[in-house]
């Protein structure tokens, strides 16, 4: 749908993630004056502390991500992020044989070849920083922090440290500013101050969730530049120490450990592991080495067993959280999209694909609304609707209701899709109804089959229409294969049966005369 202009308003943007910068972009497009108000510093700022303490986070991007990047319309977003990405075609299962020999066993997330991509999370956000800072209706205000908000008056409080994109003062003193504006988009993360202030406006219903697991950062570091690459499909020489085009698994049934390529030839390597675990390994971390040894064989030959310790030592173990709610907005004044929205544990590689998909959805409402305003704001006629407060608020309304049942299903599909990394991967169950879902999409294309990962991370559809399909897809699987169970049974026993009768006496009936024929010797 084409971007609509309507009457000017002003956005304010809480939050300057991945997901607050494409809600910013987005509204510049549309002609609104955009504030962006953030906690940390500015992200492109060296001495600025990174989420989570941690150097990078690579994440894979897929369809949804990219998509909503597309419809950003700006000419130099979509290139420059591909310029820094490593596309993933499967997983790469590492594991060993009883014979005590490591094996690694591609699996292909599509079969039709298409593949994620890595990308690192600080070089995507600091790249739509750019671009807002070049056009002339979009603020900065780094180093504040939302406070307050009244979503009636419309109006926020927030506490400034030090100079933002137009203030004067620039002691260290905390001082409060107050904020008017006409939408406030909440995009504060996980533990969102704007979720937490619309809850006193709006009746929301709120769930969260830890899951028993913490995750730390590992790196694996590039090979030295005339070293080869112990990839042995790749032909020229890499700086990678295994493949760049794989997710890397060591799936530990209970827990895992993954790596994701970066494009300096490292691997940015995570560790999944319950709490118990990880209060073992903290007491001792002598044990570290050999705990890696037996469960995610190989490791150590690729991250010497000093630097595993020291960095298990130096980096946090931080919790994973899953949040769900309803509604996402109150009135006409404030709405909430990414992780303050629907913060989800990472095992599908959706958090940050979703909560851009929820910017394109929000957006793509409001242009609804606007061309409906337009059309019938006849000027001869002055219309009730020429209020763009009201078209805000169907508009908002209408997102809650379409985005909250995606939301949830995604929320679902990431903590089912941890038990298929860590253990499925391993099952040959799980591999068969791959194979099988894969073969009917490619074969008999007109049943409109596909796998439910492909459907996630390779298409557009809702979340909560991926769930019905595949669920529905499993229930035929299971009854087609239930039947040809029965089926089968039914032949050898009738046949079991038959055999008997044939040879104890002559046929009596029609049923009997085929079975004589077949089966007399
Ligand atoms: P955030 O990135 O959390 O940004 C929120 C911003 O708001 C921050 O800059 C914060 O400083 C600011 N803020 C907070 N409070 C305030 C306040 N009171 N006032 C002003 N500003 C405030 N997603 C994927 O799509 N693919 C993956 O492969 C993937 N892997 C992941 C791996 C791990 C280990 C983890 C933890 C997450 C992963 N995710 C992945 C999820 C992804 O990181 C998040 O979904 C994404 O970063 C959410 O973006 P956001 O902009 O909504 O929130």
């Amino acid at each position: 749908m084409a971007i609509i202009t309507t009457t000017r308003q002003k956005y304010v943007v809480v939050g300057a993630g991945p997901v607050g910068s494409l809600a910013a972009l987005y509204a510049a497009k549309r002609g609104h004056d955009v504030e962006i108000y953030e906690l940390r510093g500015d992200l492109r700022d060296p001495s600025t502390t990174p989420l989570n303490f941690t150097k990078s986070i690579n994440l894979a991007l897929s369809e949804r991500g990219i998509n909503a990047m597309r419809h950003a319309d700006h000419p130099d977003l979509l290139g420059h992020v591909f310029g820094a990405t490593i596309p993933m075609r499967g997983r790469m299962i590492h594991g060993k044989r009883p014979t005590g020999e490591l094996y690694e066993e591609p699996q292909d997330y599509d079969i039709h070849g298409r593949t994620i991509f890595a990308v690192d999370r600080a070089g995507l956000n600091k790249r739509l920083l750019d671009i807002l800072e070049a056009m002339p209706n979009v603020k900065f205000f780094f180093n504040h922090k939302l406070t307050g908000a009244d979503f009636k008056k419309r109006r926020a409080w927030f506490e400034s440290r030090q100079t933002g994109g137009s203030g004067s003062d620039s002691s260290d003193r905390p001082k409060e500013i107050e904020v008017r504006f006409d939408l406030m988009i909440g995009a504060d993360g996980a533990h969102s101050a704007v979720r937490y202030h619309l809850m006193k406006f709006t009746r929301m219903n709120y769930q969260q969730e830890y899951i028993d697991t913490l995750w730390c950062e590992f790196q694996i570091s590039p090979l030295a530049k005339s070293a080869k690459s112990r990839n042995p499909s790749s032909s020229i020489e890499s700086r990678f120490r295994i493949s760049p085009n794989h997710l890397h698994i060591w799936p530990g049934k209970q827990f895992m450990f993954i790596a994701i390529p970066s494009e300096d030839g490292s691997f940015t390597c995570t560790l999944f592991l319950p709490s118990a675990e990880f209060a073992y390994l903290e007491a001792d971390t002598s044990k570290l080495p050999e705990f890696f040894d037996h469960h995610f064989p190989g490791v150590t030959s690729l991250i010497p067993p000093t630097e595993l310790t020291s960095s298990f030592e130096a980096n946090p173990h931080l919790p994973l959280i899953n949040i769900k709610c309803s509604p996402y907005h109150y009135a006409s004044s404030a709405v909430i999209v990414g992780d303050a929205a629907h913060a989800m544990v990472p095992f599908y590689g959706q958090g940050m694909n979703a909560g851009m998909e929820d910017v394109r959805t929000l957006f793509s409402i409001f242009d609804k609304h606007a061309a409906t305003l337009a059309e019938s704001n006849n000027p001869a006629d002055p219309a009730p609707l020429d209020d763009a407060a009201l078209q805000r608020g169907l508009a908002l309304a209408e997102y809650s209701t379409l985005r909250v049942p995606d939301a949830h299903a995604i929320n679902d599909l990431a903590l089912q899709n941890y038990v298929e990394m860590r253990a499925s991967v391993l099952s040959p169950a799980y591999r068969f109804r791959k194979l099988l879902e894969e073969f009917l999409s490619v074969h008999v294309p007109s049943l409109g089959w596909h796998t439910k990962y492909s459907r996630v991370s390779f298409g557009n559809e809702r979340y909560s229409d991926v769930v019905a399909k595949s669920e529905r897809q499993g229930r035929i699987l299971l009854r087609g294969l239930g039947g040809g169970l029965v089926t089968l049974l039914c032949v050898g026993a009738y046949g079991f049966y038959a055999r008997q009768l044939a040879r104890s006496r002559p046929p009596v009936s029609f049923f009997h005369t085929i079975t004589y024929t077949l089966f007399r010797r």
